[in-house]
């Protein structure tokens, strides 16, 4: 542990002594510590396809000038590793003005019911361009949570992305939407770090519904247990050299784990390697502080 050690002579009637402050700087060290790394890791992941798309520019002004075929296919990948870095950049101005947005949730009425259909019809094309069926099942009737509707719609987004993206081989992605009485165990302050292992959802069943769940499962690779407690750390990775194949930032789950940490709702991640992820968003319902 680190501690800052502040001393101030004392002269006080007369009699001589000192001071002395300890302070416990350890978190502060950590802190500062992450945004160094934060920052050398932006940079990295910015500075790589920056070299691609320069080295492509030099070839292009020199030995490829007169090249039709070889000007097509460079600058094919320069617009490719363009579109990475603006995806970054993007996804680093919404982590920011997530994380600059002030404590109090969000809570406008959002149907969840409605998300998560809008999300599988927009990202459907996508999905079946790489040969995946995406499924949703919903009640007929809203699910209504407090939040915005933006920031959920981005949740679902980046989930469903994923499940697509890494659960290749699986060629199927189930969305639920579902609502539940809370399970009897004590809430988590900030709870929303990706938590290995289920939770029973039947517990109590005969209770009024308090919680929406939004569940999207892949049947994929999977993940192995050891990565899943830092799945939403910014730039971790399972995969690296996969992920940025993939058009990753490696920022997706973290912007998830912030919103739903913003809107007083939990991340759940179960996963067996080899059959595939579940990823469960739980969030209390509009009424639930009315229900008793
Ligand atoms: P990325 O931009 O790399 O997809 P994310 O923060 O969205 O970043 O995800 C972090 C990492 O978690 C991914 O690089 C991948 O290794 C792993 N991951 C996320 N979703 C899944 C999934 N459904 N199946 C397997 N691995 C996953």
């Amino acid at each position: 542990r680190s501690f800052e050690i502040a001393t101030a002579p004392l002269e006080a009637d007369r009699r001589r002594g000192a001071l002395v402050v300890l302070r416990d700087l350890t978190d502060q060290l950590r802190v500062a510590q992450m945004r160094v790394d934060f920052i050398a890791n932006a940079s990295h992941e910015l500075r790589t396809p920056l070299a691609t798309v320069l080295g492509f520019i030099e070839t292009l002004q020199g030995p490829a000038r007169n090249d039709a075929v070889a000007r097509e296919r460079f600058l094919t990948i320069m617009r490719d590793q363009s579109l990475r870095m603006k995806r970054l950049i993007d996804d680093l101005l919404s982590l920011s003005r997530i994380e600059g947005r002030a404590h109090h949730a969000p809570s406008a009425p959002v149907d969840l019911v409605d998300v998560a259909r809008q999300i599988t019809g927009a990202l459907r094309p996508m999905a079946t361009d790489a040969g995946v069926d995406i499924r949703l099942a919903a009640p007929a009737e809203p699910v209504i949570v407090p939040g915005d509707r933006d920031e959920l719609l981005r949740v679902v987004e980046n989930l469903v992305e994923n499940a697509v993206k890494y659960g290749d081989g699986g060629k199927r992605v189930a969305i639920t939407v579902t609502t539940r009485a809370a399970p009897d165990e004590p809430r988590r302050e900030g709870a929303a770090k990706p938590e290995a292992g289920g939770e029973d959802a039947g517990q109590a069943a005969s209770a009024a519904p308090s919680e929406a769940v939004i569940e999207v499962r892949d049947f994929g690779a999977g993940i192995p247990a050891e990565h899943v407690p830092r799945l939403t750390e910014r730039f971790y990775r399972v995969d690296a050299q996969a992920s940025r194949g993939k058009g990753g930032s490696g920022l997706g789950l973290a912007i998830v784990k912030h919103i739903v940490n913003r809107h007083r709702g939990r991340l759940h991640v179960e996963s067996v390697p080899g059959e595939g992820a579940t990823f469960r968003v739980v969030l209390p319902l509009a009424d639930a502080s009315h229900a008793g």
